[in-house]
């Protein structure tokens, strides 16, 4: 079969490898859109990163050391099923929550088994991955779509980080968010509270992420924060109260200060973003003295069943934050780089598998 592999720094392949073998508890599937985000591009250009396992160290669950089928964020159709699996149909539509877990570590054990102490990701960590004509899954990660197209099906693992982080937040319709950082992550989790009932101001310095976000229809107020106070506007939009909510998807040190400057005493900030470095953060002011609190989120448990039924019940539309969709060949070029160059022109790179 013709797959994409990832080898190291810069160096992917495509490449002609024996078809995975269904076994027991499994689902064979054949992936039809994969999507790229930010840690495919951590991997090729910095990589190899964990969960990663390098030329030498094998990645702890799966055995597996480079290369690895790369992609993670994918849809697909089911071609074969081992006899244990009752949830599923050859030729359902599926997306697959692409992990790895011990299942029995502490955090497996509580059902957060997106903090995982082995955790891995399929697609980066090996057991296969989304940019190959087939791949063999254990049947608790792989989840039906109904008749959702597999182009949106492709969009469901980010949005389950957004709509993980919107849970964690613990929000309320009727109240006011802001969202800072209008990236995909931001986009999506943008989205996620307009469909639960809030209102959302959301805080972007990117004029084609503004355009993205005025496209796409889910923000009740986009703000250039360079251009205007984002602090004046969400007063004017909150009575001088403040927001409820914050999310920091931005992942800089002036995005996180503000989101505690705009949320209203008891407020709540959610960091989505990951922080590649420290950062300076007064606690008293910001946290401390207004009873604040703050909390985080990474990745999703979970939540595969309620973002695929918040896009299937036409609440949330995820493909008008599909900006490309490219061949398995032009992955490197048209994908990759072309995602680290035009960043803040594309949102959703898919890749259209060859079937
Ligand atoms: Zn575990």
């Amino acid at each position: 079969m013709k797959a994409v592999r990832y080898y190291g720094t810069e160096d992917v392949r495509i490449e002609d490898i024996p078809e995975p073998e269904l076994v027991e508890g499994s689902v064979k599937i054949a992936p039809a859109f994969n999507g790229l985000c930010g840690s495919d591009l951590s991997l090729f250009f910095s990589g190899p990163l964990p969960p990663a396992p390098t030329e030498h160290e094998p990645h702890a669950l799966s055995g597996e050391v480079l290369p690895v089928v790369f992609g993670h964020e994918f849809s697909g159709v089911v071609t074969e099923i081992a006899d244990d699996v009752d949830h599923l149909q050859v030729g359902d539509r599926v997306v697959v929550e692409p992990l790895m877990v011990d299942n029995t570590c502490w955090a497996c054990q509580q059902g957060q088994y997106n903090l995982c102490q082995h955790m891995g990701f399929i697609g980066i960590s090996g057991r296969g991955g989304g940019m190959a004509q087939s791949i063999v899954v254990e049947k608790r990660w792989v989840h039906p779509i109904g008749d959702m197209s597999l182009e949106e099906g492709a969009l469901i693992e980010p949005l389950a980080v957004a709509l993980n982080a919107v849970n964690r937040a613990g929000v309320i319709a009727g109240e006011t968010a802001v969202v800072g950082g209008g990236g995909p992550i931001g986009q999506l989790v943008t989205a996620v509270l307009k469909a639960k009932g809030l209102s959302v101001v959301l805080s972007e310095v990117s004029a084609a992420r503004q355009q993205i976000a005025r496209d796409a229809g889910y923000a009740d107020h986009i703000v250039d924060p360079t251009q205007e106070s984002l602090l004046n506007i969400v007063d004017e939009v909150t009575d001088g109260v403040g927001a409820a909510f914050a999310f920091d998807c931005a992942g800089v040190e002036v995005v996180f200060n503000q989101m505690f400057e705009v949320v209203r005493p008891t407020g709540h900030v959610e960091i989505v973003a990951v922080y590649p470095e420290a950062i300076m953060f007064a606690v008293a002011d910001a946290l401390t003295m207004q009873e604040r609190t703050m909390g985080s989120s990474i990745g999703y448990a979970n939540v595969h069943r309620e973002a695929i039924d918040l896009v299937r019940s036409q609440k949330l539309n995820v493909r008008q934050f599909i900006s490309s969709v490219i061949a398995m060949d032009d992955v490197v070029d048209e994908g990759l780089r072309k995602l680290r160059d035009a960043g803040e022109t594309e949102v959703k790179i898919l890749v259209k598998i060859d079937q």
